[in-house]
């Protein structure tokens, strides 16, 4: 089968490799989009602490059922929920194992969707409901990122909300506060387009770059400061405002994933009462939100999608390292 392989720190491949035999407990999936997430430009750097080369990538896509599931019948569009939880450790056993002790991912830990077949256990496999996309169905895992984040931060519906960061996360993020009935969202980003996207999805936009971020938080927000502020960019200049921008009781939530510690001023978290949440990944209930929520259309999330072919992977994945690209989404059609 044609895929698409990390083969070494900066080298991807596209290449020839063996169909994945399925097992009892599993099903064999014919991918249709493979997207690209952060995570996955940690790994094609070679600085991801768990994933080893070669591997397929890819955690986050969209195919339909070829064989191995007891119910669903050939053809079923399907997506995957990616977590693999060992299911005895203590969070696992109090109802969280999406941060299980010794949490592993398809497509970073093992073979993924970046091919034109992947194997994951039955349990894993997340219908598509009939006439949904299946280019939509590979973004269902990112909004699902978006709706734990927002279930997550104490909001309340009215809430004005300032997001750090317009990539995929952060505009999934703006996208379900937009969903949820939040009175004002605000976008904070340096990169002129993804600026701009942020702008025609009808978000107030603060460009990093060059405007008083406090100002314009205070002039959007009639001098009150916001209710939430999500750090979806996990760059050190945010630990500069994020907690200047908050009202007093307000909650900043670390959704992005630092590299290294950052420095929090925790005088001013006691001053103003302020909350700090932190977010990983998602839950089951997540990505049925997630569906819904692209089901329902009211946020144009298709626009962040930008479609490659397979073959054209090992420049795509230098483009997206360097910046050079206005991709904020890109996946891969395999089939
Ligand atoms: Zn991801
Ligand atoms: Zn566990």
């Amino acid at each position: 089968m044609k895929s698409i392989l990390y083969t070494g720190a900066k080298q991807v491949e596209f290449g020839e490799k063996a169909e994945p035999e399925i097992g009892p407990g599993e099903v064999l999936i014919k991918v249709a989009y493979a997207g690209v997430c952060g995570s996955d430009m940690i790994i094609y750097q070679g600085i991801h602490p768990r994933a080893k080369a070669p591997l397929v990538m890819g955690h986050e896509f969209s195919g339909t059922i070829v064989k191995g599931h007891g119910s669903l019948p050939p053809g079923t569009p399907v997506t995957v929920y990616p977590l693999l939880s060992c299911g005895h450790c203590q969070p696992c056993r109090n109802g969280y194992a999406h941060v299980c002790d010794t949490l592993r991912l398809i497509g970073i830990d093992c073979d993924g969707g970046m091919a034109e077949y992947v194997k994951v256990p039955e349990d894993k496999i997340v219908p598509i409901p009939e006439g949904f996309s299946l280019k939509l169905g590979a973004f269902i895992e990112p909004v699902a990122v978006g709706v734990h984040a927002v279930s997550r931060s104490r909001y309340r519906p009215g809430d004005t909300a300032v997001v750090y960061g317009a990539g995929p996360i952060g505009l999934c993020v703006a996208g379900c506060l937009a969903c949820f009935g939040a009175a004002r969202v605000i976008v904070i980003e340096a990169n002129p387009h993804r600026l701009e996207v942020a702008r025609q999805m009808g978000f107030a936009t603060i460009d990093a770059a060059r405007d008083d971020l406090r100002a314009k938080v205070r002039a959007y927000t009639r001098g009150r400061n916001a209710d939430l502020a999500f750090d979806c960019a996990a760059h050190p200049s945010v630990q500069a405002s994020i907690l200047d921008i908050l009202r007093v009781q307000g909650t900043g939530i670390v959704v992005g994933s630092y590299k290294r510690p950052a420095e929090v001023d925790l005088i001013q978290i006691e001053f103003k009462e302020l909350t700090l949440v932190g977010i990983r990944v998602y839950e089951w209930r997540d990505f049925e939100t997630a569906v819904a929520i692209l089901q329902s259309g009211r946020v144009d999330f298709e626009r962040l999608l930008s479609v490659a072919a397979p073959e054209d992977a090992p420049r795509q994945f230098g483009e997206l390292l360097s910046g050079d690209t206005d991709a904020i989404k890109l996946l891969f059609q395999l089939g």
